[in-house]
């Protein structure tokens, strides 16, 4: 069967590399024969990884489920993306929230606030002095007490942003790009100094610090559940355009128990970062750290093992094929070790009723009758 195989595509002009290649899978397989209308059928999720060399991973995060706690949200969000790419390549990183989340101020950061304005009283007394001088982060002045800094950046970098971007929106076409040129420097030296002086009028910032380390943050209405179904129905729709070989889902939520099995049954890889241990999620998915692993760093490492199993799997996965053997016995007779010698028998064999109906036949006869079959 290999010879007459090689024959069959050097006569042909097929290039060596694909003879090669078929020939070693021939080799592998030439105790069995198997149906080329079978093949296509056999997933090879890592298709698209074996092209782009890197495993494509999409980070989930149910903000309403998991909000950053122990460290700022701008922290957590870098050290969850850190963890993510030590699965692959993060392409897509999405959080939902309702308006509720974005609202809420954590009670560590509402006693850090108190504990602040305390302290600020005591300065203005003169009672404490600090040990070293605020500095403000835009022009470099110094101050003894919190609270002048604070007027001070209001009264006059805060006036200055403000004046900008109402020229900014005012202004239109190049006009408008020239200014956003221009100013660029100088307002993103403004947000990073406000960030610390400035108290966020709603919430913590948590919509604004997410987005600056890069995620992509949707708001969905207050309705319960409103955020679940989002971020359900944008991972289905990833799923559904293969935008994603990896999925990383952030809660603890059980709702979506479901969709992370969709992922399995679509060969995705599948990550859930949770406080729940051994719970709903963690059963279904390939991989489960805790929150706590991530902000520690420690999923990084375990994180090696487990993109180790995917590449066992993977290789089995390419393996795999499915023999029927009453069929395979019904269109080739038995399949005893002289059966090489026989190939070319059953070729002429391939009328039997089974194959009309089907319209499979053996492959290397389809192979002879269609070129596209070759180069696929
Ligand atoms: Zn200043």
């Amino acid at each position: 069967m290999v010879s007459f195989v090689r024959i069959c595509f050097i006569d042909r002009g097929v290039d060596s590399s694909t003879i090669r290649t078929l020939t070693a899978a021939v080799t592998i397989f030439r105790r069995y024969h198997f149906n080329k209308s079978q093949t296509p059928k056999i997933p090879d999720p890592f298709a698209s990884v074996q092209s782009t060399g890197r495993n494509i991973v999409a980070v989930f995060w149910d903000l309403d489920n998991k909000p950053p706690r122990s460290v700022s949200p701008f922290d957590a969000a870098i050290r969850l993306k850190k963890a993510a790419e030590s699965f692959g390549a993060v392409r897509y990183k999405i959080a939902y929230a309702n308006q509720h989340s974005f609202d809420y101020v954590p009670t560590e950061i509402k006693e850090h606030r108190r504990d602040r304005r305390k302290l600020n009283q005591l300065e203005n007394k003169g009672v404490v002095k600090p040990v070293e001088p605020y500095i403000c982060r835009v022009c470099g002045r110094k101050f003894y007490t919190n609270e002048k800094l604070i007027n001070h950046f209001k009264q006059i970098h805060e006036r200055e942003h403000q004046k900008r971007v109402s020229q900014i929106e005012s202004a239109k076409g190049s006009q408008r790009v020239k200014l956003v040129g221009k100013y660029s420097m100088k307002m993103e030296k403004y947000k990073n100094a406000a960030r610390d002086i400035l108290t966020p009028k709603v919430g913590y910032g948590l919509g604004d610090e997410l987005k600056r380390a890069g995620y992509c943050v949707s708001v969905v209405s207050n309705k319960p559940q409103a955020a679940d179904v989002a971020l359900r129905n944008h991972m289905v729709d990833m799923m559904d355009r293969r935008q994603m070989e990896c999925l990383i889902l952030v809660s603890d939520d059980s709702d979506f128990v479901e969709v992370l099995k969709e992922a399995r049954l679509r060969c995705l890889k599948t990550v859930v970062v949770g406080d729940i241990n051994n719970g709903a999620l963690k059963r279904v998915s390939d991989a489960a750290f805790s929150w706590e692993e991530i902000i520690m760093g420690k999923a990084k490492k375990e994180a090696v093992s487990v993109v180790g199993r995917w590449k066992d799997r993977d290789i089995l996965k390419r393996l795999e094929w499915t023999y029927n053997h009453e069929r395979e016995r019904k269109l080739y007779g038995s399949c005893s070790e002289d059966d090489d010698q026989n190939d070319d028998m059953n070729a002429s064999n391939l009328v039997s009723d089974e194959v009309k109906t089907d319209q499979s036949r053996a492959w290397w006869k389809l192979e002879s009758d269609s070129d596209s079959a070759v180069s696929s």
